[in-house]
């Protein structure tokens, strides 16, 4: 069986090693651009509980794999600050990663087992050769596919674009936070949401987003994410933190969520950002990229046809992934609106509401359910 994919990034790589571990002598190859942060989306992950599942399955000494030069950050709590409040909760246990090191490992994994990986930018006319010259084209390039895009009419892609601006920053302050950060900072110009976590000993990943309409406006207007950071670490640090963003050279992007209604047409098929992406407030990157890529592999293991080992692919698919589809959606539509919440919310009840999103539900005292509610039912009462 001969394999072709394009794109070597976490779906990829997890894909070309499960099926090289399923079907030893399938004949692998992977075409990676090059592998970027800014392409790919990320400068280092967070990996919980089924992420680390997942790799296990591959290898049961992944973590000496990933690191092999000793620890990375563990991360047991989550820290979450508003304006005038801060709470800390109990996180999934987890620990981060960089995107080069997961990549590293990922690679060195994919080539033990046989993969080869060869450094190429693919373009729509190699796609035409290699589905001829294929078993099976696999598109593992990434929330921009081109395999998406080629193959559009068949496959019927939906891409939602998020109505709002993110960029990464890091933070190497001496005050180095070993907590997840979820903070929320009304600021004139709107809600400023940050989302940090410690990525090695010394350093934060920190990822900001606000909506379009704050990114435009007052003292954001037309500045850049690093011509932003003076401004953003005066609100960042006004309850009780010392955060000195350093600039990613990235600059501003909206969050695209990509859906297709088929996923695969005749040998050609999509796995992970390619076919489907989540916000990342939704936690679902990595673990999709796996789990999509693991999948194929036993589909592609169990049925010996290619086209019903893709429809099955494509029916475990939507049984997987419609709930955290449709949470990140949603997600997304919360974060756009975050700026009427705000206004909606009592300034006591912001970090739960924060915390919890679309769930939240404001706590009703007892004693409105104790008596009549239609008589105690004025909204100043709660
Ligand atoms: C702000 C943000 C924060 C995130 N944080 C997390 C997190 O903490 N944890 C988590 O699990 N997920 C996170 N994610 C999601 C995660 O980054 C993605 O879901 C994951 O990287 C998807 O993997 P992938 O292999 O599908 O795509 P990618 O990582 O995008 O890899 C695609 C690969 O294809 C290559 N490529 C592209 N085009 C071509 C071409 N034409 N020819 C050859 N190669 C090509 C690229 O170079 C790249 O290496 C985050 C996403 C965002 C936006």
């Amino acid at each position: 069986m001969k394999l072709s994919i394009i794109g070597g990034g976490p779906a990829g790589l997890y894909f070309a090693s499960s099926i090289k571990t399923l079907i030893p002598n399938a004949n692998v190859t992977v075409y990676e651009a090059r592998n970027e942060s800014v392409n790919s989306f990320g400068l280092g992950y967070t990996l919980q509980s089924l992420n680390t599942a997942l790799l296990e399955r591959l290898d049961k000494n992944y973590f000496k794999g990933l690191f092999p030069n000793g620890e990375t950050p563990s991360i047991s709590q989550a820290l979450f600050k508003t304006n005038n409040d801060s709470r800390t909760f109990d996180f999934s246990d987890g620990f981060s990663v960089t995107r080069f090191e997961l990549m590293r490992y990922l690679n060195q994994k994919a080539q033990s087992l046989g993969v080869k990986i060869k450094e190429q930018k693919m373009t729509a006319s190699h796609l035409k050769k290699l589905q001829k010259s294929s078993d099976l084209l696999v598109g593992a390039d990434g929330i921009n596919s081109i395999v998406r895009r080629h193959f559009a009419s068949k496959l019927i892609p939906n891409v939602y674009t998020a109505k709002l601006k993110f960029s990464w920053f890091m933070n190497e302050t001496p005050q180095i936070r070993k907590e997840a950060c979820f903070y929320t900072f009304q600021a004139p110009e709107g809600v400023i949401i940050m989302t940090s976590y410690p990525l090695t000993e010394n350093k934060q990943v920190v990822i900001i987003e606000m909506t379009n309409k704050c990114a435009a406006s007052g003292k954001f207007k037309g500045k850049s994410p690093k011509e932003a950071i003076p401004y953003l670490n005066e609100i960042l640090s006004s309850n009780g933190d010392n955060i000195s963003l350093t600039p990613a050279n990235l600059p501003w992007y909206s969050f695209k969520m990509n859906t297709t209604k088929n996923v695969f047409y005749k040998n050609a098929t999509l796995v992970g950002d390619a076919a489907m992406s989540f916000h990342y407030s939704a936690g679902q990157g990595l673990t999709s990229a796996f789990m999509m890529g693991y999948t194929l592999a036993n589909c592609l293991h169990k049925n010996q046809d290619v086209e019903v080992a893709l429809q099955h692919y494509q029916q475990s698919l939507q049984l997987m992934f419609e709930k955290p589809s449709s949470s990140s959606l949603a997600h997304i539509k919360w974060f756009e609106s975050i700026d009427d919440h705000i206004q909606e919310t009592s300034e006591a009840d912001w970090l739960e509401h924060f915390r919890l999103k679309d769930k939240f539900q404001h706590e009703t005292p007892s004693f409105i359910h104790a008596n009549n509610a239609s008589v105690v039912s004025a909204p100043n009462l709660l």
